[in-house]
């Protein structure tokens, strides 16, 4: 008994303790007296991004004289030059392009239209990848369904139509699976085309493309995109009555073309072996003018090694900014880039990704050890006047994926306000002046400032 009280009592006076000196403790590591050194240069580093719409002035060059600028185009070659260019102009260390084989999917023309109860043209775009139809076109009955469920349980009525997948969006995530498998899941059916709805919210009557994956086991058949309101007109007319729609589309595949990743430098000062990569794709759609994707996460991460530059910081290890080739419809330049830097995966310390668009920055997404989730989630607190402090579950991206697998490297992505970003995604629509020259400063900043510290930090990020 007595025992028994004595532990109770130890107990108590430890659970005491505990208590009165973990907030103690707690003030002490959040004080974070490493970071100290590092709020000026951050400050520096946002006062600079944000003197000046310069970011915003490069991507208007890039989307007004080059414009889109899809996989094995000239306007991607264009691209590729002036970015090469412009950043020797900024004064970046080992610019350099590394080439990298692309598909070259050519669209050729398209179009489609309701032939029967009434004609109409339907609002389309061909999707990535696409073949193409004869050249008299693909005329059949339509088939409107709302999930592969019921795809499969009308099986019998897809054969020999025309499917229109009509599924609202509701995330990316959920929904974009209709456009890149629905062809292959139709054909497997017996069907001679597919329309999807367009993967993206109700926007004035836009369709939006993106790229399809055909499975190996079934035909390939045309596949395009139609606008929310013609897909919802097209279901409407077919709970009428019998619809006819005709399909004409060119698409096709040319040879392999060559490109290149762009990669440009600040070198450490200490480590110049360790690397921080940040980046972007350079590659586009070929409609729109590839703003938002992904000419704008592009000129965001090359801006974090200018402003460095120009303030004359030169953090411990090495900032690289990758503009990638290819992310939309093949994603070969982050599978080469892993290729031809396998040696020296292992002394990359971050790689960074900004494609969600550079709308007003929340903070970033990021994946890595719980050691360097506490140390990032702290430099971020460096951000908390532009209001990009958050440090979200995960963080990635396309192009840097491969390479994180392999050598797993910890990764971020850019977080930022999503609610414009699929309005525009792969539309027409996808121009410059959807993008504020302020949030884009922002979102410069905040990269600027990232990248900065995980560079210099006295330990290697997660050590
Ligand atoms: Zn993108």
């Amino acid at each position: 008994m007595l025992v028994v009280t004595r532990s109770v009592l130890a107990f108590a006076l430890f659970v005491t303790l505990a208590f009165e000196f973990a907030p103690l403790r707690a003030r002490a590591d959040n004080s974070s007296l490493w970071l100290e050194p590092y709020r000026e240069p951050a400050a520096r580093l946002i006062g600079e991004a944000l003197s000046d719409t310069f970011a915003w002035r490069r991507l208007s060059e890039l989307t007004d004289t080059i414009g889109h600028r899809l996989s094995g185009t000239p306007q991607l070659d264009r691209a590729i030059q002036w970015a090469v260019e412009e950043m020797k102009n900024d004064g970046l260390e080992n610019v350099h392009t590394e080439i990298v084989a692309v598909p070259r999917w050519v669209r050729g023309k398209e179009s489609a239209e309701i032939l029967d109860p009434a004609r109409h043209p339907i609002v389309m775009l061909g999707l990535g990848g696409s073949v193409a139809t004869p050249p008299e076109g693909i005329q059949a009955d339509l088939l409107v369904v709302h999930s592969f469920e019921e795809l499969d349980a009308s099986a019998v009525r897809a054969r020999g139509a025309i499917v229109l997948f009509n599924v609202p969006f509701t995330n990316y995530g959920e929904t974009v699976r209709f456009r890149s498998s629905g062809a292959s899941r139709a054909a497997h059916h017996g069907a001679l085309a597919v329309l999807v709805r367009s993967v993206g919210p109700p926007g004035l009557r836009l369709p939006h493309t993106g790229a399809l994956q055909y499975a190996a086991d079934a035909p390939r058949i045309p596949a395009a995109a139609v606008t929310t309101e013609d897909a919802d007109r097209l279901q409407r007319m077919t709970r009428r009555a019998r619809v006819v729609v005709r399909l004409n589309m060119e698409a096709h595949f040319e040879a392999d073309a060559e490109s290149a990743n762009v990669v440009g430098e600040i070198r450490g000062r200490e480590k110049p072996d360790e690397v921080v990569v940040v980046s972007g794709h350079l590659d586009s759609w070929d409609v729109g003018a590839g703003a938002t994707d992904d000419g704008g996460g592009c000129v965001v991460t090359w801006e974090a090694l200018r402003i460095m530059k120009k303030l004359n910081l030169r953090p411990r290890r090495t900032v690289r900014v990758v503009l990638w080739t290819n992310e939309e419809n093949g994603g070969r330049g982050g599978l080469a880039y892993r290729d031809q830097h396998r040696g020296e995966l292992s002394r990359h310390v971050l790689m960074l990704e900004s494609d969600g668009g550079v709308f007003q920055p929340a903070g970033f997404g990021f994946t890595g050890s719980d050691r360097a989730r506490r140390t990032v989630a702290e430099i971020a607190t460096l951000l908390r006047g532009i209001g990009a402090d958050q440090i979200g579950p995960a963080g990635g991206g396309a192009d840097i994926g491969p390479s994180v697998l392999d050598a797993k490297i910890a990764s971020m992505s850019l977080d930022v306000d999503g609610s414009k970003y699929f309005l525009i995604h792969h539309t027409a629509a996808d121009t410059i002046d959807k993008i504020d020259p302020t949030e884009m400063a922002k979102c410069a900043a905040a990269v600027a400032v990232m990248a900065y510290v995980v560079a210099d930090l006295p330990q290697r990020l997660g050590e």
